[in-house]
């Protein structure tokens, strides 16, 4: 039947026209319209309709998770007309030539600069993570969006929250489907410093495609903090008490170095550190000062006329008095097992070396008319000149001279002439 018709000499009658009759009797076109383009005249609308449905479904099939559209608009107009001419194939292939997909996307901006176009909002979300994640773990991550993180313990270092330089906004909006973005590629272009231009806005668009910078497009902000344990040194204190000789000190307290916990945080940009702050100091255990007494007492030259024993402990080996046809002037001391030996009196030492059968061997003036004799040291620890006070010691007991075994000989005098030391001294 419509065949036939198409070959008759009137091709088009104009809708309006004519007797209803006529019109309803008459065959209907479709004109098909891509926006305001007439592509052609179909016979049966419904087969472009489905054409439609299909090509999207099949593109929607190949893009998983996305909502497309037509960015074009497609539509019909009736008509009656007396001959058809079926022009399907003409308007098949201006679908296929003409129309282009569209995507329902949210559009990503970094400090006001449109960046990508993601498929939904979950994936832009997850772009914001991915440019997070080049600076924290996943598992810290959670922590901080679940709210904020337990301090840390001592020894400890927590990730405490991660944030972004620039506010990130978000808009939804459609674009063609070449337009949209990977998770991916977005990252790169947030990391890389590549915005694009706003479709709405043709000025910068030259520049926006040119323009790819160094620098991220935004930073990445991380807050740690870190509670640690120090100890805290101990003072010393010294004290002057004239109970002690000049260059005489001694420890009167023991100190002890104190302890604190410190809670502190640090902020990174991009990895760097840019600052760092204590922000909780706590006392753990307070610092014990040391206490140290110096002596100020000045050293007498001149001794108390009272002698104190010569050695650390011992005994007598030999008496003063006559021994193997000689006469021994002093006293013998030896069997000591700290071989010190001491300043029987203040006094200043006015001979000081070796001195030949009384090996190493010192003298020491009391200047009170007192001089003492100290012989066959092993090594002496004064010089002639030197004041030294009752005690202090003078060398280390040995069998230097004329000796027969470790032994201290000591002699007393008085203006030039021999005491027996066990008047003075005794073990
Ligand atoms: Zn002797």
């Amino acid at each position: 039947m419509w065949k036939k018709l198409a070959v008759t000499a009137i091709s088009v009658v104009s809708v309006g026209v004519g007797t209803a009759y006529a019109e309803s009797s008459l065959p209907t076109v479709y004109h098909v319209y891509i926006d305001e383009h007439h592509v052609g005249m179909v016979e049966n609308q419904a087969e472009v309709k489905s054409e439609l449905r299909e090509r999207l479904e099949e593109a929607e099939a190949n893009h998983e998770g996305m909502e497309l559209s037509y960015m074009e608009e497609v539509s019909f107009e009736e008509q009656k007309v007396l001959s058809v001419k079926d022009e399907s194939s003409n308007v098949m292939d201006s679908l296929q030539n003409e129309l282009t997909f569209a995507a329902d996307v949210v559009r990503l901006y970094v400090n006001g600069e449109p960046v990508a176009h993601l498929p939904s909002e979950e994936k832009a979300e997850q772009v914001i993570e991915s440019v997070k994640k080049e600076y924290v773990e996943e598992d810290e991550l959670e922590e901080i969006e679940e709210g904020t993180p337990e301090l840390p313990d001592v020894g400890e270092t927590k990730v405490m929250d991660v944030g972004l330089s620039a506010p990130v906004t978000m808009e939804e909006d459609q674009v063609m489907l070449s337009q949209v973005h990977t998770v991916e590629e977005a990252v790169s272009r947030v990391e890389e410093g590549r915005p694009f231009p706003s479709p709405h806005s043709e000025t910068t668009s030259f520049i926006g495609m040119m323009a790819k910078s160094q620098k991220p497009l935004v930073d990445v902000v991380l807050t740690e903090k870190e509670r640690k344990e120090e100890t805290i040194p101990h003072k010393v204190q010294m004290k002057k008490t004239d109970e002690l000789f000049k260059g005489e000190s001694e420890v009167k307290q023991e100190g002890e170095g104190g302890r604190r916990e410190l809670l502190v945080e640090r902020t990174y940009r991009n990895g760097e550190e840019i600052k760092e702050e204590t922000i909780e100091k706590e006392v753990v255990k307070e610092p014990v000062k040391e206490i140290v007494l110096q002596g100020t007492k000045k050293v007498p030259s001149e001794g108390t006329g009272d002698f104190i024993w010569p050695a650390v402990g011992g005994e007598i080996t030999s008496k003063q008095g006559k021994r193997w046809g000689r006469y021994h002037k002093g006293i013998d001391i030896a069997g000591v097992s700290d071989k010190t030996i001491k300043a029987a009196d203040h006094g200043k030492v006015v001979e000081a070396g070796y001195r030949n059968s009384f090996g190493n061997k010192v003298v020491v003036d009391h200047g009170n008319g007192y001089e003492t004799i100290y012989a066959h040291l092993s090594s002496i620890d004064v010089k002639k000149g030197q004041t030294v006070k009752k005690g202090e010691k003078l060398g280390v007991m040995g069998t230097t001279g004329r000796s027969t075994g470790v032994h201290l000989h000591f002699e007393i005098h008085k203006k030039g002439s021999l005491e027996n030391p066990l008047s003075h001294v005794s073990p």
